[in-house]
């Protein structure tokens, strides 16, 4: 089977301006240094609002920091009259790594359709950003209709435009469990990582399926993400509350120490 290097990223959402985050990132790196942690075997990624980005990419090139970041959103659009968007262009040029896209924040707090969230996919691979996709159900869902079916048609669509091998991220985030303190079991986590791999292998084949790391999010922190990394099909962590504390979420990268 096919080494998937295990990616923990942390999602500030609408937390820390430009100064903190610098503070933030130079002590999260320095944590980690100081523990001796191997960037290679767990990558660690920030997503900072969009504001800080500039910030947190000088300080990242200057100090030559092993830390990846992104955008917690991007625009489905090239250019042109969207006022209050961002590019996928913006954030290359700024060395974005990943992107958020379909973040349930966005879907429920700004009607964002599963078309376009397959639109800003699209935006982000044309760039050669990696999206992070995010799919997930409700409560609601989860009755109704059990744990996996919704975040398997959201994937679905959100891959309508993805033909080719691309360089995506899968993040499993149940809504009931976002930011609730109510995570999802780890066979909860790794019954729906499993479906959506078939969902991979389905639209992107084998080679690609077992090549892309899929995420559990939801009420992750440092004393239970070493139960969902030992599932086979759950390949990190996107982290909300806990990614603002730069303690705890070294500690949640550190889960292997
Ligand atoms: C998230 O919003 O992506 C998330 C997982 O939040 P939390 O870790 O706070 O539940």
């Amino acid at each position: 089977s096919v080494r998937r290097t295990p990616l923990i990223a942390g999602n500030w959402k609408m937390n820390l301006d430009h100064l903190q985050a610098i503070a933030f990132v130079q002590k999260l790196a320095w944590s980690l240094k100081d523990a001796g942690h191997d960037f290679t075997a767990v990558e660690v990624s920030v997503f900072p609002p969009f504001t800080d980005l500039r910030s947190v990419q000088t300080l990242v090139s200057a100090d030559k920091l092993p830390l990846a970041f992104g955008g917690q959103d991007v625009s489905e659009h090239e250019s042109g009259a969207y006022t209050g968007e961002i590019s996928a262009t913006f954030l290359a040029q700024l060395e974005c790594r990943y992107v958020i896209i379909g973040h349930s924040e966005r879907r429920t707090l700004h009607g964002e359709t599963d078309e376009q969230v397959a639109g800003k996919v699209a935006a982000a691979l044309a760039h050669n950003l990696s999206p992070i996709i995010c799919v997930g159900e409700t409560a609601e869902d989860l009755e109704v209709h059990g744990a996996s079916a919704v975040p398997v048609a959201q994937l679905r669509a959100a891959l309508a435009n993805v033909t080719s091998a691309a360089d995506i991220v899968v993040a499993y985030e149940p809504v009931w469990a976002i930011g609730s303190g109510q995570a999802a079991t780890p066979e909860q986590a790794e019954q729906v990582a499993a479906a959506l791999r078939a969902v991979l292998v389905e639209v992107l084949g084998e080679d690609v399926a077992a090549k892309t790391r899929i995420l559990y999010g939801g009420s992750v922190k440092s004393s239970n993400i070493a139960s969902f990394m030992r599932e086979p099909n759950v390949d990190g962590a996107l982290v909300g509350g806990a990614s603002l504390d730069v303690a705890e979420f070294a500690s949640i990268v550190r889960y292997q120490k």
